[in-house]
């Protein structure tokens, strides 16, 4: 990874245009700064789920530990096997999953055999049971397979002091699985990201209290708290602060000193912004984006002291949008994420017309189903509003429309995203 630049270097390109910032430049902006955590710390394989790998995993041991049989049926010698004719070979005894047989296996010999059995000494080549038959002390063999069929190879799997696993990926079920197979109880990975946030608005309200006059509940909180704990980080939850210019300048402070990450919903949209970019760059290196994207457009990014800084829109829908289509690859980087794989898309045949002008790309929120020829189709949840909250919970993806693209007829092909996997 090239070292990351400072926020002041990214203003200074020159096609740099924070009043009209494509998607996949913001992205490319923000990517440029983040510094990975670097702190390992060990834990039990089980407590590492979610989190990323310090290190290589170097596999200790060939697996499988020795070939062995993919099928319940006949160990033999394929040079025993005659093509054109019935073989039949001296049945000498069983080998069983995790009870091999002990012996050789020699010249015109077989050896009856389970799946998972170690393939007996001399034996190269395994008769599914289907295809012998049996009888006392004796099994003929008719069709004759190639060699080395129904067997699986010592270390085909993995390698002994070969890396089973890379430093830098992200550890999931086949992980715990595969670290398991290889009897590592152990692993390093990253520390945590601390990321604290908190949200701005005179007109905020904690649940549980009573709602006055022109007063909402502060819904940002919680879906921010939900994507982040989704994503593996620790959570520092700062609560409502007031839009007084004391109440964030402290909030800012306390957040830089206590986190790697700070995110903060409201208070970037144009009214707003003039004092809380004030009081940032008295703390920080923060930089004001229009985002040519709908919902989402205002946007802050930079750092304060050492932490990393999103400033996402106030409205519900925009901090969900943001959230997953610049934070969510952000805090992979930061735990140290080595690979990041883009966001899965698909295409589908809209069943409703769409409005939208070209020059920004959108997020609509869709609700896919699968018609009887196997098609997939997408319907957006109707009111496309950036605070109509309800819109992603009954979403099942984003519609993605780029930014060139204008009005679409019903059964335009479009572009998916689902939220399955993200959130
Ligand atoms: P702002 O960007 O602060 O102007 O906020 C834009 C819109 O989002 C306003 O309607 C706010 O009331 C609303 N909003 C801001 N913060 C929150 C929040 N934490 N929870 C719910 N709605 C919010
Ligand atoms: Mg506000």
């Amino acid at each position: 990874m090239p070292a990351p630049k400072t926020v002041s270097d990214l203003s200074c390109a020159d096609d740099y245009d924070p009043n009209s910032m494509p998607v996949s430049k913001a992205r490319e902006y923000i990517r440029a700064v983040l510094d990975p955590v670097t702190t390992v710390e060990r834990l039990h394989i089980r407590d590492a789920l979610g989190r990323v790998l310090g290190s290589d995993v170097i596999s200790p041991v060939n697996v499988p530990g020795h070939d062995n049989s993919a099928m319940d049926g006949y160990a033999v010698r394929f040079a025993d096997l005659t093509s054109d004719r019935e073989t039949t070979l001296k049945l000498i005894g069983t080998a069983f999953a995790g009870k091999p047989f002990g012996g050789p296996v020699s010249q015109g010999e077989a050896v009856r055999i389970m799946t998972g059995a170690v393939l007996p000494q001399g034996a190269d080549t395994v008769i599914m049971q289907e295809r012998a038959s049996a009888t006392g002390d004796s099994v003929s063999v008719t069709a004759v397979p190639q060699e080395g069929t129904n067997t699986r190879k010592a270390g085909e799997d993995l390698r002994k002091g070969e890396p089973a696993l890379n430093k830098g990926q992200l550890v999931r079920p086949a992980e715990l699985g595969l670290m398991a197979s290889l009897g590592i109880g152990e692993v390093p990975v990253y520390r945590r990201l601390r990321v604290a946030f908190f949200s701005t608005g005179d007109e905020l309200v904690n649940i549980g209290q009573p709602l006055g006059p022109g007063q909402i509940y502060d819904s940002n909180r919680y879906t921010l708290y939900g994507m982040l704990t989704r994503a593996g980080c620790d959570v520092l939850d700062m609560g409502v602060i007031r839009d007084t210019p004391e109440a964030i300048e402290k909030a800012f402070a306390e957040a830089s000193e206590a986190a790697d990450v700070i995110i903060t919903s409201g208070g970037v949209s144009v009214g707003e912004a003039d004092f809380v970019k004030q009081i940032l760059a008295r703390l920080g290196d923060v930089l004001f984006w229009k985002i040519a994207m709908k919902p989402g457009r205002p946007m802050a990014y930079g750092k304060i002291g050492r932490a990393h800084f999103f400033g996402l829109p106030g409205n519900p829908v925009a901090v969900m949008v943001t959230f997953y289509q610049f934070v969510r690859d952000a805090l992979a980087v930061l735990q140290g994420q080595e690979t990041i794989k883009p966001l899965p898309t698909m295409k589908a045949r809209c069943t409703a017309p769409i409005k939208k002008a070209p020059g920004r790309t959108e997020f609509q929120r869709g609700i896919l189903s699968r018609a009887g020829d196997g098609e997939w189709t997408v319907r957006p949840t109707g009111d496309q509003g950036s605070g109509i909250l309800s819109s992603m919970s009954q979403a099942h993806c984003f519609i993605v429309l780029p930014t060139e693209t204008g009005r679409l007829d019903a059964g335009a092909i479009v572009e998916v995203q689902p939220l399955e996997g993200l959130v």
